[in-house]
C-alpha cells in the first residue's frame, strides 16, 4: 500500500482493518519513513510503504526513499498487488504516475483508493471517479479504482472485498457494520 504523504493511507489501513490506531495517523506528514507489515492471517501481509512527496523533506532524503520504493516495487516478487492511495481531489500526481510506471514491470494488478471522498459533493466524487478510471485505463490497464472515505466509511467494504480477492483470501469479506477486519491484523515489524 503506497501513497503520497497525507493522502490518507494510514487512516485507510485503519478503516479497512477496522482497528483504531493500528497504523499511525501522523499529524506531521512525512515524518514516519518506515515500512510496517500487518499480518492479515492466511500467510498474507499488508505492507504499509512510506508516504512519498512530502514537500518539507530535504531533496536528498526524498530521493533516497523514492529510490528504495522504486527497487521494492519493481523487484519484490512476493507482492501480489499494489494498493495506491490518492486524495480524491488531486489524483494521479506525477509521483503517483511514477509509482505506476515502476510497478508496471511486475504485470501485477493495481487498485486505487480515491480517499477523502467525503470532501467532495456526491456529483464531484462521481466525476473524479470516472475521470480517474478513464486516465488509469490508459496508464495502467490492469487497474481498478474506487471512492473511499475513512470518515464516512464510503468504500470500506468494497476495499476489503478487493483486498480479499487480490490476496486470494477465501473467506467472505467482513460485514462493514461489524468490527471484523479482513484478517486478524497484527503489526509484525
Ligand atoms: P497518510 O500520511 O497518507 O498516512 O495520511 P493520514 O491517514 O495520516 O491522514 C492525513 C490527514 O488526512 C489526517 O489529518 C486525517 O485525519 C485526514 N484524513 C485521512 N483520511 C480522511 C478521509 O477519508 N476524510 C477526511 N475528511 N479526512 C481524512
Amino acid at each position: 500500500m503506497a501513497g503520497r504523504s497525507n493522502a490518507g493511507k494510514s487512516s485507510a489501513i485503519n478503516a479497512i482493518c477496522a482497528r483504531r490506531k493500528l497504523a499511525f495517523v501522523s499529524r506531521i506528514p512525512g515524518r514516519t519513513q518506515v515500512m510496517n507489515f500487518f499480518d492479515l492471517g492466511h500467510m498474507r501481509h499488508l505492507v504499509d510503504l512510506p508516504g512519498y512527496g512530502y514537500a518539507k523533506v530535504p531533496a536528498a532524503v526524498k530521493a533516497h526513499w523514492e529510490g528504495l520504493l522504486k527497487v521494492y516495487l519493481r523487484t519484490r516478487h512476493a507482492l501480489r498487488a499494489l494498493l495506491l492511495v490518492m486524495d480524491a481531489r488531486h489524483p494521479l500526481t506525477a509521483l503517483d504516475r511514477r509509482m505506476l510506471d515502476w510497478f508496471a514491470v511486475t504485470g501485477r494488478p493495481v487498485h486505487v483508493l480515491l480517499t477523502k471522498a467525503d470532501k467532495l459533493s456526491r456529483q464531484g466524487a462521481r466525476r473524479q471517479l470516472i475521470e480517474t478510471e478513464v486516465a488509469l485505463a490508459q496508464l495502467y490497464p490492469a487497474s481498478s479504482v474506487q471512492l473511499f472515505s475513512s470518515v464516512t466509511s464510503i468504500g470500506v467494504a468494497q476495499a476489503r472485498e478487493v483486498l480479499s480477492r487480490l490476496l486470494e483470501i477465501s473467506e467472505p469479506a467482513a460485514d462493514p457494520q461489524s468490527d471484523q477486519p479482513v484478517g486478524v491484523p497484527r503489526p509484525t515489524g
